[in-house]
């Protein structure tokens, strides 16, 4: 995908591009912005329009260097991110890059690292600042970052700063209809879920979101007891999913609320479920609705907090079903 069909991100593709085409290039860019709205892919891209071999206005997305850089095999360009499971970039993750770097690129015109800057710690923050002090002509970094406040002032003022905007609903929706042939419904409620997060909507969406939005809502609204077995019980999934069922929840909690005052059905999210939203918000009262919000915001800080889950959620049943 060539650096100009990253979406909704317009003035920031904009700079990248008039920095290449007046050879202005900068040794080292932050690309600050929301979690899930194109960074890392604008990043990923841009690695490519700066060694790509046919290069005109864009990269060509075909040649050696373009495609290899994206099938992550390309021997000079280095994506530093977390390992999975982890939180922190590991200072030997940075000695490791500083090593590479100092050799004489293999094959591509830059070295580039793609930095996940705000997992750093400090010690990797301060191996980092020595290589962005001295960089050679031929290296290039892309930090990457929610929030330049987690960043060492030394760092962000090395950097020249592209902002990446928030993406509206709509956006999101058209990003996952246009770029991953997610059909419109599916597109909406995964926007909803994910907190207008694209990264985070893909996820959601190889784990069968939609059918465990439904079994989450099936649970909690049946008055049935939790059940500790079967493979959709909100009782087995991990603490994470846990977590995520609480959204769902919230989020359907919401739609009754929304319902009720508006009667308007177009102004739910869980437009699939529409049947029971209008049962729930025929039988239950303001009031009520509201406790069930605070009570399901409570039992998303215990689960954070690490308590029984199977107890925090056996609880919160209880308080829903009153
Ligand atoms: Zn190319």
């Amino acid at each position: 995908m060539p650096l100009s069909e990253i979406k909704a991100q317009e003035r920031a593709i904009g700079i990248l591009k008039k920095s290449v085409s007046e050879a202005r290039v900068a040794h080292a860019y932050l690309f600050l912005g929301p979690d899930g709205v194109g960074k890392h892919s604008a990043a990923i891209e841009f690695a490519k329009l700066l060694n790509c071999t046919a290069r005109e206005t864009d990269n060509c997305g075909k040649c050696i260097s373009c495609s290899k850089i994206e099938k992550a095999i390309h021997p000079d360009i280095f994506i530093i991110s977390t390992e999975e499971g982890q939180r922190i970039i590991p200072i030997d993750k940075i000695r490791e890059l500083s090593a590479r770097l100092s050799l004489k690129p293999f094959e591509a015109r830059y070295k580039i690292a793609v930095i996940d800057a705000q997992s750093l710690n400090k010690e990797a923050s301060n191996a980092l600042l020595k290589i962005l002090e001295e960089p050679g002509a031929d290296m290039l970094f892309i930090l990457v970052a929610a929030d330049a406040n987690a960043l060492l002032d030394t760092i962000v003022s090395r950097c020249q700063i592209v902002r990446f905007r928030p993406l509206s609903r709509l956006d999101v929706i058209d990003i996952l209809k246009m770029d991953f042939n997610i059909d419109g419904n599916e597109a909406g409620f995964l926007a909803d879920l994910s907190g207008l997060n694209i990264k985070k909507a893909l996820s959601l969406r190889g784990q069968d979101a939609l059918a465990r939005k439904n079994a989450v809502i099936d649970e909690f609204s049946s008055n049935m007891p939790l059940l500790d077995s079967g493979n959709n019980s909100i009782m087995n999934l991990t603490r994470d999913m846990q977590q995520d069922a609480m959204d769902i929840l919230l989020c359907f909690y919401r739609d009754v609320l929304v319902y009720k005052y508006t009667r308007d059905i177009s102004m739910i999210m869980n437009i699939d479920r529409q049947e029971i939203v209008l049962e729930f918000a025929k039988k239950k009262e303001v009031a009520s609705l509201n406790s069930a919000i605070d009570y399901i915001e409570e039992a998303k800080v215990s689960l954070e907090a690490n308590v029984n889950s199977k107890l925090a959620l056996k609880l919160l049943q209880e308080k829903l079903a009153v």
